[in-house]
Order: structure tokens, then sequence, then C-alpha cells
């Protein structure tokens, strides 16, 4: 059994004095020092980076805990820019905008009380909530770092160490705009998430109930909105992320995930879609299942696998008993919606459950053969008479099966 060390993070309100605010701002700065030398130097490491920023920091009157994790903070961001240019992504400069206050070393958590230091042994205390102050009571959680923002708020990222539940089965997840279809063969459990939908439409009617031609109080009215929707769509996601972790630790299942990273691109003008379908389209929060699930997981030691695109192409259109494709019901048959048949099975399906159990099965082959081993057999097959199929992954022999369309 593996044992992994799982973050999280936790929010709460708090106060900061005029001296906070002002150290704050310091650390903006230091941090917007470190960018511009990391840039200049083309360095994105903490190592290379350290030794360039450290000495240019010695101008700012702070303890050097800061300026420490203002140079890993920099690090940070530098070294995504880089991913980012890697990936043929759009970058700007980076600059920090906001202040805030990050570090990992130096404080403590006493009594309820987060003492954040100031130097000279003095400390700022922030007076934890009952809610806080409960989850990190808990014996087996590290406190790792904390930030404070200037929207007075504090976070606190805690830690723990896990065991990884060995897994005796998988789970697909298959996400939509209105439900999210998790299971196997055994039991598929469809959540119905339309709520999502209709909150987006309300949020759109409302943003574009405004008249006025101001920019300013028009962002005003977008942000809040965009806020309020972000906040309902998550709080709806939670609980269903909460229920899959929950179930897939009972079964002791490992969850399978589809990647579905560029689906946006379906979804863009000149696509033959209308305004609206796009809209409802782009508003989907598709990501957010998959990053609370991920957590949540990680947090209970559930083993989480995503599918590359080439595994998952065609969930939806193979039966998940026999293999054959299958037929979808005409679109304006009330009855069938979102049915598909299978001319072997003889059976009206579910569209998502099927997805839901393509996934589960496609991530148990991924899971049972270890990526690599297909790849090297096929090198050594290379030319000799052994048949090359013998060896070959086993999704990819449902992918051979898939007639072109
Ligand atoms: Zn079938």
């Amino acid at each position: 059994m593996a044992i992994v060390t799982a973050v999280k993070c936790i929010n709460q309100a708090c106060s900061l004095s005029e001296g906070m605010l002002a150290m704050m701002e310091t650390f903006r700065q230091m941090v917007n020092d470190c960018l511009r030398i990391g840039l200049e130097n083309n360095a994105s490491t903490l190592k290379r980076l350290s030794k360039l920023c450290y000495p240019a920091l010695a101008k700012y009157d702070i303890i050097s805990y800061y300026k420490l994790n203002a140079i890993s903070k920099a690090a940070g961001i530098l070294s995504n820019r880089k991913q980012s240019i890697k990936r043929g992504y759009p970058t700007r400069t980076p600059y920090m905008k906001r202040a805030l206050l990050i570090s990992s070393y130096g404080f403590k958590v006493e009594n309820g009380v987060l003492q954040v230091p100031l130097g000279d042994r003095r400390y700022f205390d922030i007076l934890l909530n009952s809610y806080v102050k409960c989850i990190l009571s808990d014996a087996a959680v590290i406190v790792r770092s904390f930030t404070l923002a200037a929207n007075n708020t504090v976070s606190i990222a805690y830690s723990k160490e896990v065991t990884e539940i060995g897994c005796n089965t998988t789970a697909g997840v298959d996400r939509n705009l209105a439900n999210v279809a998790y299971g196997n063969h055994d039991r598929v459990v469809m959540f119905d998430v339309s709520q999502a939908v209709r909150v987006a439409e309300n949020t759109c009617s409302i943003t574009r109930s405004f008249r006025r031609n101001d920019v300013r109080i028009r962002k005003m009215v977008t942000d809040k909105y965009g806020r309020r929707r972000r906040n309902r769509v998550s709080q709806l996601l939670h609980k269903v992320s909460k229920a899959i972790v929950q179930d897939a630790k009972e079964r002791k299942a490992a969850i399978v995930f589809e990647d579905i990273t560029f689906i946006r691109k379906l979804y863009q003008k000149g696509n033959y879609q209308g305004r609206e379908y796009r809209g409802r389209m782009n508003s989907w929060s598709f990501f957010e299942l998959k990053r609370q699930v991920e957590y949540k997981a990680a947090w209970e030691g559930v083993k989480v696998i995503t599918l590359t695109k080439s595994k998952t192409r065609g969930t939806s259109q193979l039966c998940p008993r026999c293999g054959k494709r299958v037929q979808e019901a005409e679109r304006d048959n009330p009855f069938y919606r979102r049915q598909l048949w299978c001319q072997d099975c003889r059976k009206w399906m579910d569209r998502d459950v099927v997805a839901a159990m393509n996934i589960a099965r496609r991530g148990a082959d991924v899971f049972q053969r270890p990526e690599g081993l297909a790849g090297e057999a096929m090198v050594q097959e290379l030319g000799s008479v052994t048949p090359v199929i013998l060896k070959v992954d086993a999704s990819k022999l449902t992918l051979s099966r898939e007639p072109i369309s």
C-alpha cells in the first residue's frame, strides 16, 4: 500500500490591520521583483531564482521567511508560464496585481489562534472560527501554510498522510450538461445537475437586462452575478463529488474520468450552432466536478484515473455488453430521448449510463495493463512473425471494432 500526502485548503474571513496590509503590499512588490529578475535571466527554477533574487530582496525590511516565500511564489508563476509557452498558449508578462502574504514557515496555530510572525518575536493574531478549529484539531493533520488576501480572507493549507485504498474495480464518470452518470456494470447512479443550467440561464438573462452604456458598472454587475453563479454551481457539484468519492471508497473502486479538455472548441462561433446553444454549452462547468473529485479522492486515498482522448473514443456509441455499435433514437421521439438501441442485445439503454459503463471498463483495461507494456511489446514485435494482436492493449481492440462513421 502506497502512502501519499493529500493536501486541502480552508478559507475564513478575518480582519487585517494597517500594518498587515503594508506587509502584504511589500510581499507583492517582492514577488514582482522576482518575476522581473526571473524573466530577465530566463530562470524559473526555485534554485536558480533563489540565487538571483535573494540579494536583490535585501532592500526590503521584512523577515526572511517572507522573502523565501515570495521567491517560491514567483518561481511557481514563472514555471507555469514556461509550460504554457511550451504548449503554445498565449501568455502575458506575469505581474502580481493584488497584495497578499504567504508563508509556510514561522507561524503557529495554537488554541484556535493563527499567529502570523511580524519579526522580533511579535505576532499578529487571527482568531480562527469553530469550523476551522475543528478541522485543524485532527491529530493526523499538519498545517502547511497560510495565505492572507486583501479581501480580508485567510486561507490555510493542511495535509495528511493517506494510505491508498487497493481497488478491486473501476467506476466511470460521464459528465453531461444536465446530469452526471457515475458507475460500472454493477450499478450506475445518475445525478441531476440541471439546476446548474437554470442558474447559468438566470445569470445570463440578468446581466443581459443591463442596458446602460457604462463599462465600469457593467463589469461590476457581471462580476457580481458571475460570482454568484460560480458559488451556486460549485455548491451543487460539491454534493455530487462528495457522493461519488464516498461511493467509490465503499466499493473500493478507482474513479475514471474521460479527458474533455478542449470541449469548448466544439462550441465556437462559426460552427453552425445557435447563440443560445453555444452560450449554454460554454457555461457548462465540466472541469469543476473533476477538480473536486480529485482532491476529495486524494484525501480519502481513492485512486483517480484520467483516460486519454484516444482511449475514450466512442464511449457513447458502443454497447457496454457486446461492444457493437448502437443506434440512436430519433431526435424528436420523446419516449426515447437520449436512448440507444443495441441490435444484438435487443435492448434500449440510456446514453449516459452506457457512457459511464464504457468509461469504467476502459479504465479497468488501462489499470490492469499499465501503459508502456503494450508499447514495448509492439516495438519488439516489429518485423517478427509473432502476431502483434496478442499483446495489443485491450482498449485498442475495442477501438478497432468501431466502424467508420
Ligand atoms: Zn449489445
